[in-house]
C-alpha cells in the first residue's frame, strides 16, 4: 500500500502501552478503549480546544478515532475487546460499556425500523435461554453475530423484559400489531408462569403453542399475512442449574442442535417465498466452571460470559 506525502506521520501496529498521545488511533472497536486510559474524544472538539487560545489543554490521553489527517500521528491497535480478557476490567469499567455497544433494550428499536420500512411477511423473535455471546462463537455457527450487552442484572426476567419491552416499556406485539401484525408465541414454560405473563402480552392465549410443529404450520398456513411470532427456548440455562454431566463438548453440541432447528425454521419461510425477518439473542449468557461437580454454570453477576449475548439476524 502507498502512503501519499503528508497523509501519515506515523502508521504502524502498535502495542497499547507505546502510544503517544495526542494521536489518531485506528482500532477495529471502541471498547478496547477500556483497557487504556486514554480520553476518546470526536476529531471535531479535539480541534475546537486546540484552536481555542483561552483555553487551556486538560491533562488527559486523547485519542481521536473518528476522522484522520496529516496533524497526528496515526497509530493502529489489532484488539478484539470481545474475549474473557473483558473480565479484567468490566466490574471497574461496567458503567461504561453502554457508551460503546448495543444493547438489549436496542433490539426491539431496530425491529420496529426494520419492519416500518422493510414490511416482511413473518418476523421472529427467537429467544434462546442462557446463550452468551462467548459460548456461540465457539461453536463457530455460520451466521454472523453481533455482541450486545445486557442491560443490568444477568437474570432471566431483567433480560428477557430488556429485550421484549426495549426502553419505551411496550411489547414488540403490540408495536407491530400497529402495523397490521398478528401475535403468535411458543414457549415450553406454562402458560400461568409469570414470565410467561410478561413475555408473551399481548400475545392471545390461544395463539401461543407448546412445538415447533405448530409454528410450522401458522408460517404455511398464513404465508400471505403479516405475522409476529416470538418464540422462546430453555436454551443452556436449564443445564446451567441441574445437569451433572455438562461439558464444553455438550454445550457446543446443544448450541449446533439449537441452530439445527432454526435451520429448519428458515427453509419453512424461504418455501414460502415471502420476506421475513428472523432476530435471534438470549436473557444472559452463562459463565461456566467445569471443576465444579454440580451446578457447573451460573449467572445472574458481572462477567464478559454473563454480559454479553449474541445477535444473529437473518434476512431472506
Ligand atoms: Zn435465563
Amino acid at each position: 500500500m502507498s502512503i501519499e506525502y503528508g497523509e501519515y506521520r506515523n502508521n504502524c501496529k502498535e502495542k497499547m502501552e507505546k502510544i503517544k498521545t495526542p494521536c489518531y488511533l485506528k482500532i477495529k472497536h471502541k471498547l478496547s478503549l477500556l483497557f487504556s486510559d486514554f480520553e476518546d474524544i470526536s476529531y471535531n472538539d479535539f480541534w475546537l480546544m486546540v484552536d481555542n487560545p483561552n483555553k487551556k489543554l486538560p491533562q488527559k490521553k486523547f485519542v481521536i478515532t473518528d476522522k484522520f489527517d496529516y496533524r497526528l500521528p496515526i497509530y493502529e491497535i489489532n484488539h478484539n475487546p470481545f474475549t474473557p480478557e473483558l473480565n479484567k476490567i468490566i466490574s471497574e469499567k461496567y458503567h461504561l460499556i453502554e457508551k460503546y455497544v448495543k444493547t438489549q433494550r436496542d433490539i426491539k428499536d431496530y425491529i420496529v425500523d426494520y419492519v416500518n420500512t422493510k414490511t416482511p411477511k413473518t418476523v421472529i423473535l427467537y429467544l434462546i435461554d442462557g446463550l452468551s455471546y462467548w459460548d456461540y462463537i465457539n461453536a463457530s455457527i455460520k451466521y454472523n453475530v453481533e455482541p450486545i450487552f445486557v442491560n443490568g442484572k444477568t437474570t432471566t426476567e431483567n433480560g428477557l423484559k430488556n429485550i421484549v419491552y426495549g426502553k419505551n416499556g411496550i411489547p414488540i406485539a403490540k408495536e407491530l400489531y400497529k402495523f397490521g401484525y398478528k401475535g403468535y408465541g411458543q414457549t415450553y414454560w406454562n402458560r400461568k408462569n409469570k414470565l410467561t405473563d410478561i413475555l408473551f402480552r399481548y400475545i392471545s392465549e390461544k395463539n401461543i403453542f407448546y412445538y415447533d410443529e405448530n409454528i410450522h404450520d401458522i408460517i404455511v398456513k398464513n404465508k400471505q399475512s403479516k405475522k409476529y411470532i416470538q418464540i422462546y427456548k430453555i436454551g443452556l440455562d436449564d443445564d446451567a442449574h441441574k445437569l451433572r454431566e455438562v461439558s464444553k463438548k455438550s454445550i457446543i453440541n446443544k448450541i449446533k442442535e439449537i441452530f439445527e432447528n432454526i435451520n429448519i425454521l428458515r427453509d419453512i419461510l424461504n418455501q414460502t417465498n415471502q420476506p421475513y425477518l428472523i432476530v435471534i439473542t438470549a436473557d444472559h449468557g452463562i459463565k461456566w466452571d467445569f471443576t465444579k461437580k454440580y451446578r457447573k454454570g451460573s449467572h445472574g453477576n458481572i462477567s464478559f460470559e454473563e454480559c454479553f449475548v449474541p445477535l444473529i439476524i437473518i434476512e431472506g
